[in-house]
């Protein structure tokens, strides 16, 4: 994927003011929350040059005592590589950087540094002066931000990641799921965090919120989004269980094609509209098998 560096301020569609969408390209949403106490950055997007665009965005209201905090809704390349502003010596704005106490482990895995590495190579003018920087204030549970006139919950939500939170704000009853929900649907990074995100989704979805907000779908998706990747995962749960009742060995192999041998087509899980039938198709693909795939492993589990 072609990557870019400018970041755009949408228009608002309907949220509280005191949100900001800031939008890279085709890949990612980021958010500036605008409290009375805090200026509150959610996630850093790819890179410096991003970074400092979303800053240049916060700046305005970095006004009448406010504070810059930021935040890691988790440490995928998308959500945290523009770190480096806000801590160690490329700092040109020092503010907390609050995420998972899970996430500094994974800057320092060999493949973190291999994939930065391929990145630079790849695309210099947007990698190239990326510099890993962990989150600095590290979460394990609920957190709570109190912003004065909004409060923001932290949510663990893993899933996607071990390391995922969403944000929860009561007060304007909005939820920033970040990517415990997607259109088309949520990844699991492993076939462990399938029934993970499933729970997640289910914990966004009963809060008390009427604007969804994500980092990978449009802005107008709505609380209805999570009500649609649930129907998902329900739909792919119930096709893969009538496939082991016609006698499917949950002993599959690598190469089994399980778009074949589980009746569960990408266009029968999913809402019959345009906006779901035009996605890339891997989702419809690959994607979709790796879900079914990871859905055997977690049924397989259950019936041991
Ligand atoms: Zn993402």
């Amino acid at each position: 994927m072609a990557h870019t560096n400018e970041l755009q301020l949408i228009e608002n569609r309907g949220w509280d003011e005191r949100i900001l969408v800031c939008r890279n390209g085709k890949l990612v949403d980021t958010f500036i929350v605008v409290s009375e106490r805090f200026v509150v950055l959610v996630d850093t997007v790819i890179n410096p040059h991003t970074a400092t665009q979303m800053l240049e965005y916060a700046q305005p209201h970095l006004a009448n005592g406010r504070q810059l905090l930021v935040i890691n809704t988790h440490a995928d390349y998308d959500h945290c590589w523009g770190n480096q502003l806000f801590a160690g010596e490329t700092a040109v704005h020092p503010a907390p950087i609050i995420g998972s106490h899970l996430s500094p482990a994974k800057f320092q895995q060999p493949e973190a540094e291999t994939y930065l590495a391929k990145m630079k190579e790849l695309e210099p003018e947007i990698f190239g002066d990326v510099i890993f920087t962990p989150p600095t204030m590290l979460i394990q549970d609920k957190f709570v931000i109190n912003g004065g006139d909004l409060t923001l919950e932290l949510l663990p939500t893993p899933g996607h990641t071990d390391d995922h939170y969403s944000l929860f704000l009561p007060e304007i009853e909005t939820v920033l799921a970040a990517d415990a929900a997607e259109l088309p649907y949520p990844m699991a990074r492993t076939p462990d965090g399938l029934p993970q995100m499933r729970e997640s989704l289910a914990a966004l979805v009963a809060l008390p919120a009427e604007m969804v907000l994500y980092c990978h779908a449009p802005v107008t998706a709505g609380r209805q989004l999570l009500l649609d990747n649930i129907a998902y995962f329900n739909a792919i749960e119930a096709q893969c269980r009538a496939a082991l009742k016609q006698g499917l060995s949950l002993e599959l192999d690598e190469e089994t094609d399980v778009l074949a041998v589980v009746d569960c087509p990408y266009e029968t899980a999913v809402p019959n509209t345009e906006k779901w039938q035009n996605v890339h198709d891997y989702y419809k693909t690959a994607g979709h098998a790796s879900q079914i795939r990871a859905m055997l492993q977690w049924l397989a589990k259950e019936v041991r």
